[in-house]
């Protein structure tokens, strides 16, 4: 008989899962399934990078182990990313980790940081990795809500005293998964101040930083001074390359943080197979045009889908950026039953708002991750159902 450890008890399974069933259920049965509501970049990675792992598959060297931490190329790759992008200064050594995706750094460092007792600060809506980690340190949530009205940054004035005395950790994603929101240089500060006075690790998420409408350029959270004393971020090649199947992610800034990390990754994974980190290297040391392009796509695409938004009265802001679209449900409808009735009548999927935290219900969160036609066409199915007039 197999008996789980008590940590693995209430383990969150990945709530989408279920509705991806369905939906393929539906495919399965012959409609033409629009499949919004998963965050998978529906480009191919440009290739000048898979010509770099082609070349670098046949080189002996990275058929043997790689370094611990990581191949120094690659760190100081992604260190002169950051000078250039954002004029910040990373020591490859000591500021920069290699990560097995985004994903492990940001389960990984709550196990790191948080002792039972202790609690992690969480934004509701968010992304539910942060629930994981979490949960298997043992440790406890209080969650922020990012509510509209505040353009979905939290407010730290609203969090109790006597909860701070036990936050550790806390997470922040900005451009935002699910809402779209950009965070500015006032609330960083803002945050630097409150993490200092209450002895708090912010951990940035900046997944989705390469991508931002309308002429803004998010900023990354390293930029503003005393950010490396209070926190780390967390990069990832998945959006801004089209990368997400090579797993490539990266935790810079401040190094007691840092070591810790490659201390942990160094015992679960080594590092990545070294010709993924030869061509990681070459994404983020070669002429960056694909990338504006993509960020071009995105915006393209969210245009096109706010205009059919538009066409059929569902009235919501445009995202700012990421590459999710958050919209309200109408009147009568839960984002479930709302999430539901699309997959039904219009076969089309949208993620349920409630799947990211109580303050995702009442909207849905759509992906730009198919053509403007497909994104059109979606819209126009769900105005055929009558829901948004009159
Ligand atoms: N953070 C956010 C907010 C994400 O949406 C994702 C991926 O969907 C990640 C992190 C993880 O990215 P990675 O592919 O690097 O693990």
């Amino acid at each position: 008989r197999i008996e789980a450890a008590q940590r693995m008890q209430g383990l969150p399974t990945q709530f989408f899962a279920s509705l991806v069933k369905r939906a393929n259920a539906k495919a399965a049965e012959g409609h033409d399934v629009i499949n919004l509501g998963q965050g998978n970049p529906d480009q191919p990675t440009p290739p000048h990078i898979v010509a770099s792992l082609q070349e670098s598959a046949a080189n002996p060297m990275y058929h043997k182990y790689p370094p611990f931490s990581g191949y120094g190329f690659l760190k100081e790759a992604i260190a002169t990313r950051y000078k250039e992008d954002y004029g910040v200064y990373l020591d490859p050594e000591t500021e920069v980790a290699i990560l097995f995706g985004g994903k492990t750094g940001l389960v990984e460092i709550s196990q790191i940081l948080l002792n039972p007792g202790d609690t992690c600060l969480v934004p509701d809506p968010g992304y539910p990795d942060y629930w994981s980690g979490v949960h298997l340190a043992g440790a406890e949530m209080t969650f922020m809500p990012l509510l509209e009205k505040n353009n979905y940054l939290p407010d730290y004035e609203a969090i109790p005293t006597s909860t701070l005395d036990r936050a550790k950790l806390m997470f922040l994603n900005y451009p935002n998964n699910p809402t779209g929101a950009i965070a500015d240089e006032d609330f960083y500060a803002k945050t630097i101040e409150f993490a200092r006075k209450h002895n708090i690790v912010v951990a940035s998420d900046f997944a989705y930083g390469a991508i931002g409408f309308d002429g803004i350029r998010p900023k990354s959270f390293l930029e503003l001074p005393g950010a490396k004393d209070v926190g780390v971020e967390f990069y990832t090649l998945s959006k801004t390359y089209n990368m997400a199947g090579w797993r490539v992610g990266f935790a810079l800034g401040n190094a007691e943080v840092i070591r810790l990390i490659n201390l942990m990754q160094d015992h679960y994974y080594v590092s990545l197979f070294g010709g993924i980190q030869a061509a990681a290297a070459t994404a983020l040391t070669a002429p960056q045009t694909c990338v504006d392009e993509l960020v071009a796509m995105y915006e393209s695409r969210r245009n096109a889908l706010y205009g059919a938004l538009a066409r059929i009265g569902w009235h919501a802001s445009p995202s700012p950026g990421s590459f999710f679209c958050w919209l309200p449900v109408p009147k009568g409808y839960t984002s479930t039953t709302f999430a539901d009735l699309l997959l039904e009548k219009a076969h089309v999927v949208v993620a349920p708002g409630i799947g990211f935290g109580t303050h995702g219900e009442g909207y849905v969160r759509v992906g730009l991750l198919s053509s403007e036609a497909r994104l059109e066409e979606a819209v126009e199915r769900v105005g055929r159902l009558g829901l948004f007039k009159g």
